[in-house]
């Protein structure tokens, strides 16, 4: 049983917690992480830290983080064997679904086109220079690292899946001494009243939650007074009010729980304390953003959509439609 040394992995992020006197948070982690990695190991773990210690050693290595794909380079540039080292080292921590990234010439072709979500979203936040950020549900972290590229001073992503640490790990490993951490942590799992940071992201989580108002307050809880949520989750339309429930699956994905509408989203967000909400962005989903790839080889949107209807899912829903909605900490 390999063990992963999380203490080192997150000694400067500890350091940084310390000094910003988020000492009842630290020690909060520190119990979650034991239990985690040392209490009741993933049984996967082992094989996917044999696969991120197979990545091989580059030379000086540069990152390009505001391009579509997060991108590594080497100078100088790595042989043919090295290359394919690197690939199958990537390989053992498939499938991979939100990206893409770019490992020295690699192209990991991701589930998801993680970068068009991107775009849509980063026109209308502040300026995240020098901002300390928080992405909820970050998966392998690619908006982290965007972000981060936006000139964030510090990213913390928190995500429960360890594969997506991984992934992450298999990007920052290359990287050196960066701020930006992910840890396998859930929403809930953050102390109440923390009001640490300055932008809050919750992106693709909100409809997972069985209790939508309740995440939206525990997101409320992350941010300074005056700071920048950031949400995106899949909506229906209708007038303010409506919101769908699935008797079941949506889009043969389990844990589905609430769609509201656009105008329904505002009034959540107006009733759980946020100021100045508003919509910038709906966009439908389609089989050119998340399809299954070289790189994820399971079943995709396409497989979730009815074949003789693909306005609609597979149950019968309409298709998926998500809408991005920015609003301030009263
Ligand atoms: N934010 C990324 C990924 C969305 S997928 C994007 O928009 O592309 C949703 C992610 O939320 C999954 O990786 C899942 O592991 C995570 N998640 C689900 N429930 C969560 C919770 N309670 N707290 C934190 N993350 C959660």
């Amino acid at each position: 049983m390999t063990h992963f040394d999380w203490q080192a992995t997150y000694q400067n992020l500890f350091q940084h917690l310390a000094g910003q006197g988020l000492d009842g948070w630290l020690t909060a982690l520190k119990r979650q992480l034991t239990q985690r990695f040392d209490e009741q190991p993933h049984g996967d773990m082992d094989r996917w830290l044999a696969a991120l210690a197979q990545l091989p050693p580059m030379g000086q290595v540069s990152a390009d983080l505001e391009a579509c794909a997060i991108t590594l380079r080497s100078q100088p540039a790595p042989d043919a064997a090295t290359l394919a080292q690197v690939e199958q080292a990537l390989r053992g921590l498939m499938p991979w679904r939100k990206g893409p990234f770019d490992f020295f010439g690699v192209y990991v072709d991701t589930e998801w086109r993680s970068d068009w979500k991107w775009e849509r979203v980063a026109p209308w936040l502040a300026d995240l220079s020098g901002r300390q950020v928080l992405d909820v549900g970050c998966g392998s972290g690619y908006h982290c690292w965007r972000m981060y590229g936006a000139g964030a001073r510090r990213v913390i992503g928190i995500d429960p899946g360890l594969l997506f640490l991984c992934q992450f790990l298999s990007v920052k490993g290359y990287l050196g001494e960066v701020p930006v951490d992910l840890l396998p942590v859930r929403m809930e799992d953050l102390p109440a009243g923390l009001e640490a940071f300055d932008t809050t992201f919750s992106m693709g989580v909100l409809y997972h939650r069985r209790s939508p108002l309740d995440h939206l307050l525990e997101l409320r809880d992350t941010l300074r007074p005056g700071g920048e949520l950031v949400l995106e989750t899949l909506v229906v339309d209708g007038p303010e009010g409506m919101t769908l429930m699935p008797e079941d699956r949506y889009g043969r994905m389990r844990n589905v729980w609430f769609l509201p509408s656009c105008q329904t989203l505002l009034r959540w967000l107006a009733r759980t304390g946020f100021t100045n909400a508003r919509v910038v962005d709906v966009t439908d989903t389609t089989t050119e953003e998340q399809r299954a790839t070289d790189w994820m080889r399971f079943q995709s949107l396409e497989d979730f959509l009815d074949p003789d209807d693909p306005t609609r899912t597979v149950e019968g829903y309409p298709g998926p439609k998500r809408a991005t909605l920015i609003a301030n900490r009263g």
